[in-house]
């Protein structure tokens, strides 16, 4: 029997919930540290089935009918025998999760992000110390499925599973009995294909929305007059030439943070850092009509069809922008604030990251790079290594 221990209360973690629970040899539980969720998720589990709808293209939707065997808010509810802690929440709310389990967890248990979004394993060290070493950590590059939970604590969906998700393990001393992607995989099921290849670093450097949403961001609002607009802009599809250029430079400076990383460490695998336009055509294929370049890419992109700028309507019914949205107030400090962190201990330069950071701390009212130095006021609220003390590239890669 896998114990599993869930962490979160939205979408993924209601989906995950009920499809590791209706698993053979899996205990599902779930662990929801947000405001009275553990008490509503419980309370409507009562009395109700607890369903996720499974949905995939070319067949009728199956309907899993299993229940989490418990759902808490305190970490000593849930934590007895626990083999596998996955933590399927926005990456902000990770610190919480990490801060409540730590004292209860043990050498040789898995801890996965999932997504484990950029800097996971930052936190990770930072948070549990020298027991990280003794944890194996896997981080995948998304959630499993395109997925919304429809009542809480009774009903959710799944639109779409990925064919496969991609991730990066590092073992812990102990390893656990089991390999940890398989382990994983008997809690997800069948599908997506678990694939776990190369070091934690080079899932860190994929957060490709960290360095997405700003650059767009950026690249659209730093020219702005200021005079409020008749619509929404199209956010990606709507993308002109020179947002497209400032992205690909961004996503140059992590290709060469990746590069820069194996000359100094040729033991840490990153090959698997592409070049954004690679990534679009290897992810949207199916989706891109004209995959030319970068920007012929995400202007001909239809699986962002419709999707527009986040705005704010003004009292005439026009449109500014609106900088408190996550593409800033998230992607930032969980995104391109993580890049550029690695970039300093890897001692690359970063003038296009640096341009875009310098415009958004302005927008987000925040301090994170002072001339070119990581050092604003608000770097401990980040997740980039200088937040957790963690000071050359052999404690960020876990090697020290
Ligand atoms: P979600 O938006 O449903 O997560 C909301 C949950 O996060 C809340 O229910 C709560 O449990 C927790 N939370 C919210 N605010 C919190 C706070 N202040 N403190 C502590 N906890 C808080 O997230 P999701 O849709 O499950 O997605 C999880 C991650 O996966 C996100 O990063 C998302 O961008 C990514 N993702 C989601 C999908 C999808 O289809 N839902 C697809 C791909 C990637």
């Amino acid at each position: 029997m896998v114990v599993a221990l869930i962490c979160g209360g939205g979408n993924g973690a209601h989906v995950c919930a009920g499809i590791a629970a209706s698993q053979p040899g899996v205990e599902a539980r779930v662990l929801t540290l947000f405001a009275d969720e553990a008490e509503r998720w419980t309370k409507a589990m009562a009395c109700n089935d607890f369903v996720v709808t499974v949905n995939s293209k070319g067949k009728a939707p199956t309907e899993l009918k299993a229940k989490p065997t418990v759902v808490s808010k305190k970490a000593a509810d849930v934590m007895s025998g626990v083999d596998i802690i996955v933590l399927m929440v926005p990456a902000f709310a990770h610190t919480g999760y990490l801060e409540e389990l730590k004292p209860l967890m043990k050498p040789g248990m898995v801890l996965v992000g999932c997504p484990g979004q950029a800097g996971f394993e930052f936190a990770v060290r930072g948070i549990l110390g020298d027991l990280a070493r003794h944890v194996s950590l896997l981080s995948f590059e998304s959630l499993p499925w395109a997925c919304r939970m429809l009542e809480f604590g009774k009903k959710s969906e799944v639109l779409a599973t990925k064919g496969s998700l991609t991730g990066a393990l590092q073992l812990g001393d102990p390893a656990p009995a089991v390999d940890p992607t398989a382990m994983l995989q008997q809690v997800l099921g069948e599908a997506p294909k678990l694939i776990t290849k190369g070091h934690l670093l080079g899932i860190t450097l994929m957060g490709t929305n960290g360095y997405l949403h700003p650059s767009i961001m950026f690249g659209f609002w730093s020219h702005w007059d200021g005079k409020p607009l008749e619509q929404s802009p199209l956010f990606y599809n709507g993308v002109d030439r020179f947002s497209a250029g400032v992205l690909s430079s961004v996503s140059d400076e992590v290709v060469a943070i990746a590069k820069a990383v194996m000359q100094q460490r040729p033991q840490v695998d990153l090959n698997n850092v592409t070049h954004i336009v690679d990534w679009y055509r290897r992810c949207y294929a199916n989706d891109i009509t004209d995959p030319t370049d970068l920007y012929s890419c995400i202007q001909t992109n239809n699986a962002y069809n419709g999707l527009t700028h986040p705005c704010e309507q003004t009292s005439n019914g026009r449109f500014v922008p609106n900088y408190r949205y996550r593409y800033l107030t998230e992607d930032i400090p969980f995104g391109l604030v993580v890049m550029r962190g690695i970039a300093t201990l890897a001692g690359v330069a970063t003038p296009s990251m640096d341009k875009v950071i310098t415009w958004a701390q302005g927008c987000l009212g925040k301090e994170y790079l002072v001339g070119d130095q990581l050092t604003g006021k608000d770097i401990p609220a980040t997740r980039c290594p200088q937040a957790y003390n963690l000071p050359c590239l052999d404690t960020i890669l876990g090697l020290a």
